[in-house]
């Protein structure tokens, strides 16, 4: 079921799209049914199930912060996630590059705006100010936006990161 629910949305995506399945409140077995149909991201909104999860499935995928991440989580994030997607602070992204200097890892880190359904545009004309800024060490190259109800408005807005959960792995319990 959930293969074939990943395929659908797969074969469905353009190519440039990068699909995170939104993994919060499911089993390893799901995840792992759903990289069995080509899932390649992992996201995941806390830090402790990312790592049960983890446990199990480990480098075979690229694993995605989503949630709020707190600044005492992120000894433990850092050593897992291949992308954080939501630095909302400054603090947040000071204590990510201290921790990742102890690691010798570099994060690729994705600043988060709060923004809703119709702002999708709005979102984008953000991210391309700042990309046509050329800031030092700042490179504008993923946009995330959209989950299972929105993610084809996303995707005509511009996103090229979507996270889909329900549509993948059915409703949550
Ligand atoms: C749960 C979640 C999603 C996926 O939501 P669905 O509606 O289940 O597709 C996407 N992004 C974040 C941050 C989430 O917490």
């Amino acid at each position: 079921m959930v293969e074939e629910l990943v395929r659908e949305i797969l074969q469905s995506l353009p190519p440039h799209i990068t699909l995170v399945a939104a993994a919060k409140t499911r089993t390893p077995d799901e995840a792992l049914a759903a990289i069995r149909a080509g899932v390649k991201v992992i996201g995941h909104n806390y830090v402790q199930e990312a790592e049960q999860m983890f446990a199990v499935i480990g480098r075979q995928v690229q694993w995605h912060m989503i949630g709020h991440l707190q600044r005492n989580k992120v000894k433990k994030a850092v050593p897992i996630f291949d992308m954080i997607e939501t630095v909302d602070s400054l603090q947040l992204a000071e204590v990510i590059d201290r921790v990742c200097e102890q690691h010798g890892k570099v994060m690729p880190v994705l600043i988060e705006i709060n923004s809703g359904r119709p702002y999708f545009r709005v979102t984008k004309e953000i991210f391309e100010k700042i990309r046509e800024e050329n800031l030092p060490d700042v490179e504008m190259k993923f946009l995330s936006m959209g989950m299972s109800n929105s993610y084809r408005v996303a995707i005509e807005e511009g996103a090229n990161i979507v996270r889909i959960g329900t549509k993948l792995f059915g409703p949550r319990e």
